[in-house]
């Protein structure tokens, strides 16, 4: 028995990635350690992403859970949540519709693609609303109208400003025109809490489109955005198909819409929790108490 064989050759074929030829020869990196930013296109190391998971290269905030968020503004063991009960019915019967809710909810440990409540920042007390994009795309159904309809009508009552982060795909096609109803319902609530007087923070997150854009995140006193997020109402597609004219690389962007007036600010991530509390200090009633203070 021979002691060496014929040693085998194996072909080398040239990577399929033209753009980037060195890759094959590159040690395998594991998938969840090297991320590529989908807006400027740089390849970050997952942990320079950071607590508030921000692109280094170009700041664009990613999409986190409404419990993550709830983490980064609230101070601790503030949040009394309000509805959290609510469940979808399934009005249409539309197919698949039953287990993408059940699917959805263990995914974000929510009952729809809202929370609301009461919570404290900085030690001023708020309502507080935040949508979570991975709850079917955020989308807006009739438990997400309600519960930002009462987040409105409790925080009338309580005199209490209301800060809402918007990400949504917009309304929700599985409860067809329920979901359409939900911007007039909503849309109403916010009116009435503007007419008492009371300070309403929009925050448009990545990404916030159609009818969510076209009600309540666009009825802030003051609206702001964080960088890089996608915001619209129709699609890109849509739109250029329909005036035939190819649209700018940043339309939709933060950033465009701040250049055109729809956006009052953008505030990086980190420094949401700060310019938040900024902008409550500001607005607080200035009742002043018996003794003078
Ligand atoms: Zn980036």
């Amino acid at each position: 028995m021979p002691l060496f064989k014929k040693r085998k050759y194996i072909r080398i074929t040239p990577p399929n990635d033209l753009e980037n030829p060195g890759k094959a020869s590159q040690p395998a990196v594991p998938d969840n350690v090297w991320i590529k930013c989908p807006r400027c296109k740089a390849t970050i190391y997952i942990k320079d992403l950071g607590e508030s998971k921000t692109c280094p290269e170009c700041g664009y905030a990613y999409r986190i859970t409404a419990w993550k968020r709830l983490a980064l503004i609230a101070d601790e063991k503030s949040f009394i949540p309000w509805d959290g009960e609510l469940l979808s019915k399934d009005p249409l019967s539309f197919p698949d519709y039953a287990e993408k809710l059940t699917a959805a909810q263990q995914k974000t440990a929510l009952n729809d693609a809202v929370l609301t409540g009461t919570a404290a920042l900085e030690g001023i007390k708020t309502a507080i609303g935040i949508m979570d994009p991975h709850f079917i795309m955020g989308s807006m159904g009739t438990v997400v109208g309600e519960k930002i309809t009462r987040l409105f009508e409790r925080a009338a009552e309580q005199k209490l400003p209301v800060i809402l982060f918007s990400a949504s795909g917009g309304a929700r096609m599985q409860e067809g025109i329920f979901s359409l109803m939900q911007m007039a319902k909503v849309t109403n609530a916010v009116k009435r809490h503007s007419n008492a007087g009371l300070l309403y923070l929009s925050v448009l997150t990545d990404p916030t489109t159609g009818g969510v854009t076209a009600s309540f995140a666009m009825q802030g006193d003051l609206i702001l955005a964080e960088p890089q997020s996608l915001i619209g109402f129709a699609g890109r597609r849509v739109i250029e198909q329909t005036i035939r004219e190819e649209l700018p690389d940043d339309f939709q962007r933060a950033e465009f819409l701040l250049a055109h007036g729809f956006v009052d600010q953008i505030v990086p991530r980190e420094k949401m929790r700060e310019r938040l509390a900024e902008f409550l200090r500001l607005h607080q009633t200035n009742e002043v108490s018996e003794n003078g203070e």
